[in-house]
């Protein structure tokens, strides 16, 4: 496969213990559809929590190094992040360093996640301990009382 941008050949190389195809002259990277997965899954692994990848979906200006045919540019997770694909699932690719922050972005996301479950939580057993009640009780006492 050559790159898309520079049409040189395509090195082997790994990233994260996932066998990636990367650009010697502009160290762009080519992952299978499957290995954006693997690449995210070092973050977060809960694909239902992910949320949608693909944002204002748009013409590329290159095309696909498997079948030829023009990508399509989307903006990752609602990220200013622009990331090309083949729309014949053949996988994406990443300019250089997009990667790290694929990786920082899943990481900002797990943390935003958890965030709000505890978040979640913390309401939750406030009212389970009947805070809620309680404190509409102050309330109602304020005014009758
Ligand atoms: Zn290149
Ligand atoms: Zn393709």
């Amino acid at each position: 496969m050559n790159c898309p941008r520079c049409d040189v050949a395509l090195n082997e190389k790994s990233l994260k213990g996932i066998e990636i195809d990367h650009c010697p002259e502009c160290k762009g990277l080519w992952l299978d559809f499957h290995e954006m997965d693997q690449l995210e899954d070092h973050s977060m692994d809960d694909d239902e929590r992910k949320g949608l990848m693909e944002y204002a979906r748009r013409e590329s200006d290159i095309s696909c190094p498997n079948c030829y045919e023009v990508m399509e540019t989307f903006n990752y997770r609602a990220n200013n992040l622009p990331i090309d694909h083949c729309k014949n699932q053949h996988g994406y690719w990443l300019d250089e360093g997009e990667e790290k922050k694929i990786l920082e972005i899943m990481k900002q996301r797990v943390q935003d996640l958890e965030r709000s479950s505890s978040a979640e939580e913390s309401w939750s057993k406030f009212l389970e301990r009947g805070g809620a009640r309680s404190f509409l009780a102050k309330v109602k006492d304020l005014f009758t009382g």
